[in-house]
């Protein structure tokens, strides 16, 4: 058994003040796989010093000079890749085709950091006015467990072309994949102090953050509920604050739609990441005329999914990360039928042969009226709900009768139509006829999925800060004399 007990603070590994520890447990086998040593207050307070005292030199560094970081930062992920993919297989139960992609992704945003530092309008003119995009200083990142990698390296990357120092805080469930992560950034060989990783609980290490006066903003991935907290607490200090929170997102199949391609993107979109996944499609919206077939062709890509081992090629759903999450799936799936949807698909208790692990049967409702709670609250498992509409206008209103707006889905031969249908959902992402993966475009969410966007230069803005400076390229005598 693994045990980890290092947290890392101004370029080194170091033992935390924090003396709590926890068990981290290997979701497809429930054993035991490695003891944390968690950070405390104090180690927030230590990594936030750390990193004060770096920005100092960091915001002043050069564009070659952090292009140079940047890269080495790719490199250094890179080169472990392998060991990074069976890390996250092991400890969080992502399935071997998403961890791959996951760690590719997450040492391209590196890469796509460089372009962006070259590409960006870090001075503008306004009237008169020179503007420069200032760095804030120190930076909280705080991140889930469903995308430990990606969201660290992406905020990192993001955090170093604005030229600020970081202070992350991964999920305490991520530990062991930190760990290794932060070998890897820390064989990148960037000036001490720059980022800090101290991976404790949310209500110490999260709330300590979110507090201080030396944190300028804070970058937070994670729930609606936590995020409310951060951005309450965020306001006392006057903190930017970026929140990428939770969905429940729409796929609308429009009555033109090709459903025999439609329908299987349909059942991924509610599932991949073993369905923990925030921009997860799990209202899937269906003209009333066409379920009989879109039913019969969800019970088809159901069957052909392979649930089990996460470290199998094959796999395509692996376990939930925790006895919790599973425990919360159930509760949901029983919701379901108390509320009197119609199971179409899975149900309650684990599929079968896999009673070892936190897997859960993929699990899709039919007769689903968006006034349940499972077509409401997101359930962060895979579950899929199916509802019926109408009218094109009927299928727009039920997409948009949500909290939520991170993403949306349209299927629809003709894209004119595909087209408007998206143009109307009140969502800050729509993926038309596929799954895509487009790092260069905003993330976020409208609404209660957040403030803020993420990734490219739309993410990049919400990590500066205009400063005007006027009269600057006026002489001394002609200024003297207005
Ligand atoms: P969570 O909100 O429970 O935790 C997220 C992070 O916040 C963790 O590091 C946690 O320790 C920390 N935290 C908890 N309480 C805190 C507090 N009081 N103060 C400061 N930090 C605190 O979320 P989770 O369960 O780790 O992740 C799942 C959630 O994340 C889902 O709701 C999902 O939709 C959301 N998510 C959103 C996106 C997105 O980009 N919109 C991406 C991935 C996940």
């Amino acid at each position: 058994m693994q045990h980890i007990n290092d947290i890392y603070i101004n370029g080194q590994f170091v033992q935390p003040h924090g003396t709590e520890t926890m068990e981290l447990i290997n979701p497809t086998d429930k054993t035991v796989i490695a003891v944390v040593r968690l950070a405390d207050e104090e180690d927030a307070r230590h990594a936030i010093a750390a990193a004060k005292a770096a920005y100092k030199t960091f915001s002043r560094s050069s564009k070659e000079a952090r292009t140079g970081y940047l890269q080495r930062l790719h490199d250094a992920v890179q080169r472990r890749a392998p060991e990074l993919i069976e890390a996250m297989i092991r400890e969080y139960g992502g399935t071997r085709r998403m961890c791959t992609a996951t760690v590719a992704r997450s040492a391209a945003s590196f890469l796509q950091s460089i372009e962006l530092l070259q590409t960006f309008d870090f001075v503008r003119q306004a009237g008169s006015a020179r503007v420069t995009m200032e760095p804030l200083g120190v930076v909280g990142l705080i991140t889930p467990w469903n995308a430990n990698y990606g969201f660290i390296c992406s905020k990192l990357a993001t955090t170093l072309v604005a030229g600020s120092t970081a202070v992350i805080k991964p999920s305490e469930l991520s530990a062991m994949q930190t760990q290794l992560l932060t070998q890897c950034l820390h064989e990148a060989g960037l000036p001490p102090g720059v980022f800090n990783v101290v991976t404790g609980r949310g209500d110490t290490v999260g709330a300590e953050i979110t507090r201080h006066p030396d944190i300028a903003k804070i970058s937070f991935t994670g729930s609606t509920a936590v995020g409310k907290q951060i951005a309450r607490g965020a306001v006392d200090t006057m903190k930017r604050v970026t929140l990428e929170l939770g969905g429940k997102s729409p796929n609308v199949l429009l009555d033109d739609a090709d459903l025999a391609t439609a329908v299987p993107q349909a059942v991924m979109a509610a599932s991949f990441n073993n369905g923990q996944a925030c921009l997860a499609g799990t209202r899937l919206i269906v003209p009333e005329h066409r379920l009989d077939e879109v039913k019969q062709l969800v019970r088809q890509a159901v069957a052909a999914m392979k649930v089990g081992n996460p470290g199998d090629e094959d796999t395509v759903v692996g376990p939930l990360v925790t006895q919790k999450q599973y425990e919360r799936v159930q509760g949901y799936i029983r919701l379901g039928i108390e509320e009197g949807a119609e199971l179409l698909v899975g149900g309650e208790g684990h599929p079968e042969g896999l009673e070892q692990g936190y897997f859960v049967k993929p699990t899709v409702f039919v007769n689903v009226r968006n006034d349940m709670r499972i077509a409401r609250e997101e359930i962060f498992g895979p579950v899929l709900s199916i509802l019926t509409y109408r009218t094109e206008e009927e299928a727009v209103e039920i997409a948009n009768d949500t909290v939520y707006g991170l993403h949306g889905y349209v299927s629809g031969r003709d894209l004119e139509r595909a087209n408007r249908v998206a143009s109307q959902i009140v969502a800050g992402r729509i993926f038309i006829n596929g799954l895509y993966d487009e790092p260069r475009a905003p993330f976020g969410g409208f609404k209660q999925s957040g403030i803020g966007r993420e990734f490219g230069p739309y993410g990049l803005e919400a990590y500066v800060e205009p400063k005007a400076i006027i009269g600057y390229d006026v002489p001394v005598h002609e200024n003297a004399s207005r």
